[in-house]
């Protein structure tokens, strides 16, 4: 029986621990600093907006952890030392391992902003964040949320639900333009403002200026403009929670790097989730992957490799979602914000401006690269089955009913799509009929 202690209690140690003990009958401590028990950090925004209770983001019964024998300890490690195996916790305390899983996360960037530190300016990550955006909204006049991405996008939502005048700096010329191609980058910036946010593009934060007791007061932009407000929301980015680790022998780069085993430099020492940096990134995927279903899947995979069957992280094909106010995307595959020299692209959108697909594909083979749907929900298990499958740009638009999840929509614009494809291109495309059978199967 080993020692397992687990520094972070998001999803991506969670996982492993849920995992070790299915397999094992090892010792498992998880410590964490943030809260006393594991909660979906996605769902922070619906606390604020009133949509869940904070106790309705765990995933798991208090009674869960005791029973399958997984101890917590709520404090922040000051350090590690891989010679002795030891955590110094920051309650005086130390604790020994045999394994050692470093799965801390990520922490908002800043950038040396003049004001940074002032009371009022948050970022949007933990559920401090949440208590202090709680406490400050409250006699809020104007937010500056700084930072276009989807943390931010989140942030402004927020507070727009709470009738708070919101003005939003975008370093970029348009709303996350270096992930979204121009059609649904422009899409975004016109939901923003059509939900009156006060969008600012190419524009920077130069610095927050305070009031008499330490508050924001307002911000001062690279535009030389000043705005008055007494919260601010930086939201540009984040990057791996690793400070604390810097002395302790592990590897770091931007993250704690690992290969793909998710082993670092020191025996025994593993990293996962957010934190963790491929030595070489895998495929066309970044090197780290701050999402929620990486955290997972690496979670079970350092399980296994603990618990005796060393196994690889193998991500499959990339996917994500997310929501634009109104707005939900998916993307499968890759599709580039610009298009590769072999790539092509076929894009539709809805006379609403609301909705649209853009697929990308290779010009000479026809095959399918990727996916972007934004307000249409689409099925993953069938983009993942065509991309795995490498299926042709064109048997993905005559089966794309078969990766409807509503069907409402392609009643109304399947046509539209197939005709807007076979115009541009000169095909003779015909949609097939939809099969039940393989979407139940
Ligand atoms: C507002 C918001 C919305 C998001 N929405 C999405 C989404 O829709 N889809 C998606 O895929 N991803 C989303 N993400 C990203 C996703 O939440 C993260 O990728 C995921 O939570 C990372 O999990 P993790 O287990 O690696 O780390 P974390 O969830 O960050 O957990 C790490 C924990 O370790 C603790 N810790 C750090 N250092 C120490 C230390 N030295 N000692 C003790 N404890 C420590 C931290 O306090 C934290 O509790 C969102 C993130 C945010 C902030």
């Amino acid at each position: 029986m080993k020692n397992v202690v687990i520094i972070g209690n998001g999803i991506a140690g969670v996982t492993a621990a849920r995992h070790i003990r299915k397999k094992s009958n090892h010792k498992i401590t998880i410590i964490s600093a943030e809260t006393d028990y594991f909660f979906s950090r996605t769902a922070l925004m619906y606390i604020f907006m009133g949509h869940m209770k904070f106790e309705h983001t765990q995933p798991y019964e208090n009674w869960f952890w005791k029973k399958n024998r997984i101890e917590l300890v709520k404090a922040y490690v000051d350090s590690v030392n891989t010679d002795a195996k030891e955590l110094v916790l920051d309650n005086g305390t130390s604790l020994n391992y045999d394994d050692l899983i470093i799965a801390t996360g990520s922490k908002p960037n800043k950038f040396g902003w003049p004001g940074q530190d002032l009371k009022a300016v948050t970022g949007m990550y933990s559920k401090q964040d949440l208590d202090t955006i709680t406490h400050y909204s409250k006699d809020c006049h104007r937010a500056v949320i700084v930072g276009g991405g989807l943390i931010g996008i989140e942030m402004a939502e927020m507070l727009v639900s709470k009738n708070i005048p919101v003005t939003f700096l975008v370093r970029e010329t348009s709303f996350w333009n270096k992930v979204l191609p121009a059609e649904e980058s422009e899409m975004i910036n016109r939901h923003i403002k059509e939900h009156h946010i006060d969008l600012r593009l190419d524009t920077n934060l130069v610095e927050i200026l305070s009031d008499e007791n330490g508050r924001a007061k307002a911000v001062v932009t690279d535009k030389g403009e000043t705005i008055a407000c007494n919260l601010v929301g930086l939201t540009a980015g984040v990057s791996p929670n690793v400070s604390f680790l810097k002395d302790s022998g592990i590897d770091l780069d931007r993250g704690v790097l690992v290969n793909r085993q998710l082993e670092t430099n020191i025996p025994n020492v593993y990293a996962i989730g957010d934190c963790a940096q491929q030595h070489q990134a895998i495929g066309e995927r970044r090197a780290i992957e701050a999402v929620w279903y990486t955290g997972r899947m690496m979670g079970e995979t350092v399980a296994r490799t603990i618990c005796g069957k060393p196994s690889e992280y193998q991500p499959g094909q990339w996917f994500n979602s997310a929501k634009f106010l109104d707005i939900e995307y998916q993307t499968y595959g890759w599709v580039w914000a610009k298009p590769r020299e072999n790539e092509a692209r076929f894009y539709w959108e809805h006379k609403d401006g609301k909705k649209c697909i853009h697929i990308n594909y290779d010009k000479d083979s026809k095959e399918f690269i990727g996916i972007n749907t934004f307000g249409i929900r689409m099925r993953h298990q069938k983009f993942d089955q065509w991309l795995h499958e490498k299926q042709s740009v064109h048997h993905v638009l005559e089966h794309l009913k078969d990766a409807n999840f509503d069907p409402e929509f392609y009643a109304q614009h399947e046509d539209e799509i197939l005709a807007k494809f076979n115009l541009e291109n000169g095909t003779d495309l015909k949609a097939k009929k939809k099969s039940w059978k393989r979407i139940f199967a």
